[in-house]
C-alpha cells in the first residue's frame, strides 16, 4: 500500500485489536484523521490512563482503579454470597443483569492441562482464604459452560464442599461452549435463578 509512514502505523496498530481486519482498521484509521486534533488527544489519553491505572482488585480480582474495587467496597452488598467466575470480564456481563447482590471471586483463567494452567496458576488459594471467615454461605460456580469451565468448577466444589459451605452452579440454558461474557442479561439472570446444588 503506497500510504504515508503515519497511517501506515496507525493502521497497523489499529489491526492488533481483536476483530479488526486490515479494511476496518484502514476505515477506522482514516476516520481518526477526520477527527478534531482535542478528540484524538482524548482519546490517546484514554488508552494509556486505562492501561496504567487499572489493574485487579486485592479481594476479588476484578478491574479496579483503586486497592480495592467498588464491588468489593460497598456494604450493600450480601457478604454470604460469593460468585466465582473466570475472568474480570464475567463481573461486568453479571453486573449488567442487575441481578446479583453478593460478591465475586475472579479466578483468572480455568484449568486446562493442555495450556499449561493448573489449579495452582488460579486464584483458588485466595478464594479459599476468603471462605475462612466464615462470613460466605453460599459459593456460586459461574465458570462458563466449557470443557475447562466445568472442571474448574468440579475442582473447586471438591475443596469448598467440605468447608460446610453451600455450593451452587448456574444453571444449564447457558451457550454450552460459549463465554459467559457474551450471554445476554436474561439468559444469565435465568441461569442463576435456577442454580442448583452442585
Ligand atoms: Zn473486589
Amino acid at each position: 500500500m503506497f500510504y504515508p509512514d503515519s497511517i501506515a502505523n496507525l493502521i497497523a496498530a489499529l489491526q492488533k485489536l481483536p476483530g479488526v481486519g486490515p479494511k476496518t482498521a484502514q476505515r477506522l484509521a482514516f476516520f481518526i484523521l477526520t477527527l478534531p486534533r482535542d478528540e484524538v488527544v482524548q482519546m490517546a489519553r484514554a488508552l494509556v490512563n486505562a492501561k496504567d491505572k487499572t489493574h485487579y482488585c486485592r479481594i476479588c480480582g476484578n478491574f479496579t482503579d483503586d486497592e480495592q474495587c467498588v464491588i468489593c467496597t460497598d456494604q450493600r452488598r450480601d457478604p454470604s454470597l460469593l460468585c466465582v467466575v473466570q475472568d474480570a470480564r464475567d463481573v461486568l456481563a453479571l453486573e449488567r443483569m442487575r441481578e446479583f447482590r453478593g460478591r465475586y471471586h475472579v479466578l483468572g483463567g480455568a484449568i486446562s492441562p493442555i495450556d499449561g494452567i493448573g489449579p495452582e496458576q488460579l486464584r483458588i488459594r485466595e478464594l479459599l482464604e476468603r471462605l475462612q471467615d466464615g462470613q460466605i454461605q453460599e459459593v456460586i460456580l459461574a465458570t462458563n459452560p466449557t470443557v475447562e469451565g466445568e472442571a474448574t468448577a468440579l475442582y473447586v466444589a471438591r475443596l469448598v464442599k467440605p468447608l460446610g459451605i453451600r455450593v451452587t452452579r448456574l444453571a444449564h440454558g447457558l451457550p454450552v461452549g460459549g463465554d459467559l461474557e457474551y450471554a445476554d442479561e436474561i439468559t444469565l439472570a435465568r441461569a442463576l435463578e435456577g442454580r442448583r446444588e452442585f
